[in-house]
């Protein structure tokens, strides 16, 4: 099967709003990154989701909407605030989920309402997903892509590669040939919430390992006709370095109302935005902005910050590869698309 292979661009002529509608989760995942004392532990009411969603929608013609908590189907609200997105005019709407699907979502919403259900999955197996995520969450992650399937969702899957599962990834396509899937999302491990922590230095995955193993299980995947993205993470020397926090709009909203546009900020009262009686505002103090301009040949500022074990250096001052900004993404996938 041919097969396409792109680095997708930013844009400012889009804006993706990343909705944390509450923080609470039935899981306790290993390296999970969500860090309630920074962002809350409270979840939005309907009234206050719809305001949010109009002020981020603003003017924009083209919106992207991910509804993300914590687990957002815990929100009894979630159906609702799906259909008054809907309103508002998003363009595209994805829910972010661990497979429970609590509240009867798939009763409550329709496809023509949401573009996709994104599941996370970490493992091609019980024993390695459920160890990081938790006894029950592979077989029901698995049921419940089935049953969005069933239900006629366009079902994605999330698989965030850390030194726990990366060894599973190769085995991955053999698995996707048993499930009805649409799209496929590699992540890598962060450097934020759990695992940002103690366990820090046994989650991250060597560079050599990440490059020697993604694009190839990518390029399997993409051959199954299913349309594979995962992140650049290494630029080499003569690509351009750009900071999304600069050249897109990205919100990553919290139920304190903060809101970020650099996800790697998360963590730290850096966010540049937040909301104040239901208007959105700049903070005015030292915050994510300020980093976003500094320029400097390791590439992302904050990865040198906050991991700067991950770098590698040829000579003292010249890395051996620039760090992309997080959000920059590879896409490969069947040419007839
Ligand atoms: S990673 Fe997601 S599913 Fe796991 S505990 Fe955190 S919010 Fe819940
Ligand atoms: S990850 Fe780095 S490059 Fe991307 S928005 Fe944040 S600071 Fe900018």
């Amino acid at each position: 099967m041919q097969q396409f292979k792109k680095t997708v661009s930013f844009s400012a002529n889009a804006v993706n709003v990343f909705f944390h509608i509450l923080t609470r989760c039935n899981l306790s995942c290993r390296h999970c990154y969500i860090n309630p004392e920074q962002q809350g532990s409270g979840s939005l009411s309907p009234e206050v989701m719809e305001k949010w969603l109009n002020i981020l929608k603003g003017g924009h013609m083209n919106a992207n909407l991910i509804f993300l908590g914590g687990e957002p189907t815990l929100h009894p609200d979630l159906a609702d605030a799906i259909k008054a997105a809907r309103k508002i005019g998003y363009t595209s709407i994805t829910v972010d989920t661990n497979g429970y699907l609590f509240h009867d979502i798939l009763e409550k919403t329709t496809p023509e309402e949401v573009d996709f259900f994104s599941f996370s999955l970490d493992g091609a197996t019980r024993e390695t997903n459920d160890g990081i995520r938790g006894k029950g969450c592979f077989e029901t992650c698995v049921s419940g892509i089935r049953k969005a399937k069933g239900k006629g969702f366009s079902t994605s899957l999330i698989y965030t590669v850390s030194s726990l599962n990366i060894h599973e990834l190769e085995k991955m396509p053999f698995f996707l040939e048993k499930l009805p899937l649409d799209r496929f999302f590699i992540q890598v491990i962060g450097i934020r919430g759990k695992s940002a922590g103690p366990l820090n230095r046994e989650l991250q995955v060597s560079g050599e390992k990440w490059l020697d193993t993604v694009l190839k299980t990518a390029e399997k995947i993409a051959g199954m006709g299913i349309p594979v993205s995962y992140p650049k993470v290494f630029l080499n020397p003569n690509e351009p370095f750009q900071c999304a926090g600069k050249a897109a709009k990205n919100y990553f909203v919290f139920p304190n109302g903060r809101v970020y546009q650099c996800p790697l900020c998360e963590d730290f009262p850096l966010h540049s935005l937040e909301f104040k009686e239901h208007h959105l505002v700049q903070t005015g103090k030292i915050n994510e902005m300020d980093l976003f301009g500094l320029d400097i040949p390791e590439g992302c500022v904050m990865n040198k910050l906050i991991q700067p074990e991950n770098l590698d250096y040829l000579s003292p001052g010249v890395p051996k590869y620039k760090i992309a900004c997080c959000l920059l993404k590879e896409e490969i996938g069947p040419e007839n698309r």
